[in-house]
């Protein structure tokens, strides 16, 4: 199945390498660090699995990991942006199918959300 966001929706792609590095600049709010994360660690289902304490080393500032209590926060605001799936947790980052589709890799579901059904529609 290819990218298709549906009729009159143009779509780019993004470097998710790059994704990758911003999330970690701390000069980010870290709400759009969660969502730097998430774009750029997320598989084919949009999901951005995270080993844990992973999270909290990449949103960490000076090298000091961010305290459990503010990755919540970081990921609380950033669903209330809708910047990320009220389904994200510091182990997965999820991103609804409006807001990213991926062309490459297998579609398998992540260790946490086995259920993908609900990945798909607009949350
Ligand atoms: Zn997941």
């Amino acid at each position: 199945m290819g990218i298709n966001f549906g009729h009159d929706r143009p779509w780019g792609g993004v470097n998710q390498r790059e994704y990758q590095r911003k999330a970690k600049e701390a000069a980010h709010p870290l709400a759009y660090r969660v969502h730097f994360a998430a774009l750029g660690w997320a598989d084919r289902n949009g999901h951005a699995a995270f080993d844990s304490g992973r999270l909290a080393r990449l949103l960490g500032k000076d090298g000091k990991d961010l305290s459990d209590q503010s990755v919540n926060n970081a990921i609380a605001r950033a669903k209330k942006l809708d910047l990320v799936s009220p389904r994200s947790g510091a182990a997965c980052l999820v991103l609804p199918s409006y807001l990213f589709q991926k062309g490459k890799g297998a579609p398998v579901p992540c260790r946490l959300h086995r259920d993908r059904r609900d990945c798909m529609s607009r949350v």
